[in-house]
């Protein structure tokens, strides 16, 4: 951990330690929250507080002489609810008509969208009023509040075409893939599921934490524990390791999962190998692979705790990002990723708008290497996993998630018996290649040098071509080819020439217009596929 953020962290425990804070704290000013038909661009302007953004509306927080002023801009809004100390506030994703199980419930709930309801109550044990299955997200209306939709700076997206006209280590990509080995993730599924429950709160879930810290370290990376408390009663922790990056280590692309697991009987049983020892097992694959390999950025191993009480780890790792102003370019939460259900192998790539991009960059770096199709879902409404906390801090985030209803989600009965593993393997080869390409390989042989060009203008009668001789050194290294890239103007757009990389030191271009100059560099390939930068450019006719 770096200092600075030790000593938030060292701060933190000793407030937390010295003082009880309820958790749920009211807005600072009486408030109201309200949801408002999206779109509605005057919210935050009037001085109101973006809490959600849905896929039909917008959930917003604000102070009460807010009110009269989104009513005199013409903004159409219904008040929910009166946020008061103590009282906590949930999105709540339920299938069934109403989510209680009994009437005499202390709590609220009113339903904003198909699903999704607004819970709210003051009764800490409410939970147990609550039918399975039902997916939670905890809301944060006061305290470090997210950045409003609209308002939030645009993700640190990377300079895509950029990197994209560099050669491109795509087989690269493929030897990492084939490296994901379907033993492994059964073994942590398996060992996952036998700490019997990772319900949040228990001994268990805390020594399942240990267990993944233990294995991030074995692999050699720089691990830490990131403690936090949720609803004022519990503790919990994140298990975050680093894989520093060799150009730009402050940028991060972080692949994220919850290892706490609930069922109908969370104390006593709750295996969760779907939910989610799976996108567990998937990180520590990501893990054992990607330490080996060098990248241009950071890759950050994000195994979070308490994603089934609230998304209270996820929340609580974002939100210190974002204070922190950590650049976190993309985010790939990986949550259920091994059964696929009847005949369906499809894996939902599942982002909101501002998380388009990295949907598309993770289907189009994936999809060539898995023969499970990867379908991308765009829908802020798909809040009730750990990249919807990413969301709130305005970073780039999905969700990799079967696309099956799982009829053993949140039973006892979620075992490793009733997973396919070969998908599981396919999800986590999909997930591997998109976080390796987001963070770029680093491409380890040298550039070739020597290169050198003569031109040879050929005439008959009716046409005049022009032929370009290359050659160069060998490069030192074993085992070496050459791909030759041709621009048609000095460092513009190279175009590839060679199918597969040349054995010999020469190369001939032919067929070419007298009339234009052409410019050529060089690339070394090595045995793994991995690509070199370009040699230095020369113009076809500079050693004529
Ligand atoms: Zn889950």
């Amino acid at each position: 951990m770096p200092v600075r953020k030790r000593i938030v962290f060292y701060l933190l425990v000793f407030l937390l330690s010295t003082a009880f804070l309820p958790v749920a704290a009211a807005p600072a000013e009486p408030s109201a929250l309200v949801k408002i038909a999206s779109p509605a661009p005057a919210v935050s302007r009037l001085g109101g507080v973006v809490v959600q953004e849905l896929h039909s509306c917008l959930l917003v927080c604000a102070p009460l002489p807010v009110l009269p002023r989104l009513r005199a801009a013409g903004v159409d809004f219904a008040v929910l609810a009166y946020p008061r100390e103590g009282v906590h506030f949930f999105l709540l994703r339920s299938p069934l008509v109403l989510p209680l199980l009994s009437q005499g419930a202390d709590i609220e709930c009113r339903l904003l969208e198909d699903r999704i309801w607004l819970l709210w109550t003051a009764d800490p044990g409410f939970r147990r009023y609550l039918a399975q299955p039902f997916r939670l997200k905890a809301l944060a209306l006061s305290g470090p509040l997210a950045p409003a939709a609209g308002e939030i700076p645009p993700a640190p997206a990377p300079e895509y075409e950029e990197y994209r006209s560099r050669p491109r280590a795509a087989r690269a990509l493929a030897k990492l893939t084939a490296q994901v080995s379907q033993e492994r993730l059964r073994s942590d599924i398996l060992t996952l599921q036998n700490f019997k429950t990772r319900y949040a709160s228990t001994a268990q879930c805390e020594a399942a934490g240990d267990f993944i810290l233990q294995r991030f370290r074995q692999i050699g990376l720089d691990a830490e524990s990131d403690p936090f408390s949720f609803e004022s009663y519990y503790q919990s922790k994140n298990i975050v390791a680093v894989i520093p990056g060799e150009i730009a280590p402050e940028r991060m692309v972080l692949a994220c999962a919850h290892y706490d697991s609930t069922s109908n009987n969370p104390l006593v049983s709750a295996p969760g190998a779907d939910d989610n020892a799976s996108g567990t097992a998937a990180i520590l694959e990501l893990a054992r692979i990607l330490a080996k390999e060098k990248f241009d950025f950071s890759i950050g191993l994000l195994c979070v705790s308490a994603e089934e009480w609230g998304l209270y780890g996820s929340a609580h790792y974002a939100r210190q990002a974002r204070r922190d102003g950590a650049e976190i370019i993309a985010v790939v939460n990986l949550d259920m990723i091994a059964y696929p259900g009847d005949r369906q192998r499809v894996l939902d790539v599942i982002g909101n708008r501002k998380s388009e991009w990295l949907a598309d960059r993770f289907i189009a770096a994936a999809q060539p290497l898995v023969g499970l199709r990867l379908a991308k879902v765009i829908d802020p409404s798909l809040t009730w996993s750990d990249h919807s906390s990413f969301w709130d801090q305005g970073y780039a985030a999905l969700c990799g998630i079967e696309d099956s209803d799982n009829p053993y989600y949140h039973r006892s009965s979620d075992t490793l018996a009733t997973l396919d593993l070969p998908f599981a393997v396919e999800a986590v080869q999909a997930s591997l290649a998109a976080v390796a390409d987001l963070a770029r390989p680093l491409n380890t042989p040298a550039a070739p040098t020597g290169l050198q060009a003569r031109s040879q203008i050929s005439m008959s009668l009716f046409s005049s071509l022009k032929t370009v001789y290359l050659n160069w050194q060998a490069n030192r290294e074993q085992g070496i080819g050459y791909h030759v890239y041709r621009a048609d103007q000095s460092h513009g757009p190279a175009l590839r020439l060679t199918a597969q990389p040349l054995a010999q030191t020469s190369f001939k271009d032919s067929f070419l217009s007298p009339a234009q100059e052409y410019f050529y560099v060089l690339t070394a390939v090595d045995e793994q596929g991995r690509e070199s930068s370009y040699s230095q450019e020369v113009r076809d006719d500079e050693n004529n």
